[in-house]
């Protein structure tokens, strides 16, 4: 633990937190009553939400790291459930580096789990808001080397930024710190597939003073500008980059797409 951050971080349990709902949508042990009474009140599909997010992460992962890509930075990594992103990179480049970062202090917590790297490589865990970039950037320059690609990765984050918090800035910010052949690896809720669910979720996490803001595609695709999108391009979770032969993707709300930075 760095010196200079809480041992036992303080944990909120009066009101509901992003991290722990998500925790409880995944059957996981991290989450207390009040996400629990969130959770229990959204739609169904908001488990297999969660459970495609997941598995697109898993498969992004992998397939970055079999392109060779060694360093990454993941923001709004949540409760460690395994695989977890080094885990998942290490397996196939053992001396990958991975910075890992969340604002809930239920993340601090369960760092340790995060911190389990392979004897090669390294990872590395602090706590930071997305909100402020620099901040999150000058941390993590002090594990990885930004002279070469690193993969960034905002999973299911960028949707509880609403517009008014300047999300297009943030990952601006953030992407003007890489260099090029590094990429963006991104998902995020859709408010154009199955409107009425997502308007659902997003009244029921604002019941619970959780700001969301779900976007159409044409609004996640901005946040590839200027970035080359890989195949299969920006699809649905489910659909991003399948082995044919594939059964059918199931049908999903959420974007997802990985792209690279010229
Ligand atoms: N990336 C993980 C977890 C997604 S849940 C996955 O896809 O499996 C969203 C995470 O974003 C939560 O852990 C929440 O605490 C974190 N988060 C929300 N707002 C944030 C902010 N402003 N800064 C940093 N992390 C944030």
């Amino acid at each position: 633990m760095p010196a200079g951050r809480p041992s036992h971080p303080q944990i909120d349990t009066s009101r509901a937190h992003p991290a722990r709902v998500y925790d409880w949508l995944l059957d996981g042990k991290d989450n207390y009553p009040v996400d629990e009474a969130v959770g229990e009140k959204l739609p169904p599909q908001a488990r297999d939400a969660a459970r495609q997010n997941r598995r697109f992460m898993h498969r992004a992962a992998a397939w970055l790291a079999g392109q060779g890509v060694d360093q990454f930075l993941d923001i709004g990594t949540g409760v460690p459930t395994e695989p977890n992103l080094h885990q998942i990179v290490q397996a196939v480049v053992p001396a990958a580096k991975v910075v890992y970062t969340d604002n809930d202090p239920i993340v601090l917590r369960h760092a340790e789990t995060l911190l389990i790297s392979s004897p090669e490589g390294a990872t590395d865990y602090f706590q930071a808001d997305v909100r402020n970039p620099g901040e999150v950037i000058d941390h993590a320059r002090t594990v990885l080397d930004f002279g070469r690609p690193v993969a960034l990765s905002l999973i299911a984050l960028l949707h509880f930024i609403p517009d008014d918090q300047e999300p297009r800035a943030i990952v601006g910010e953030l992407l003007s710190a890489l260099p090029p052949g590094s990429y963006l690896v991104l998902s995020h809720a859709a408010s154009d597939r199955h409107a009425e669910l997502a308007a659902q979720v997003t009244a029921e996490y604002t019941l619970a003073g959780i700001r969301l803001g779900f976007r159409t595609r044409p609004e996640v695709a901005r946040f590839f500008d200027g970035l080359d999108l890989v195949e299969p391009g920006l699809v649905t979770a489910p659909e991003w980059f399948r082995q044919a032969p594939a059964p059918a993707p199931e049908d999903s709300g959420i974007y997802a797409g990985v792209a690279r930075l010229r």
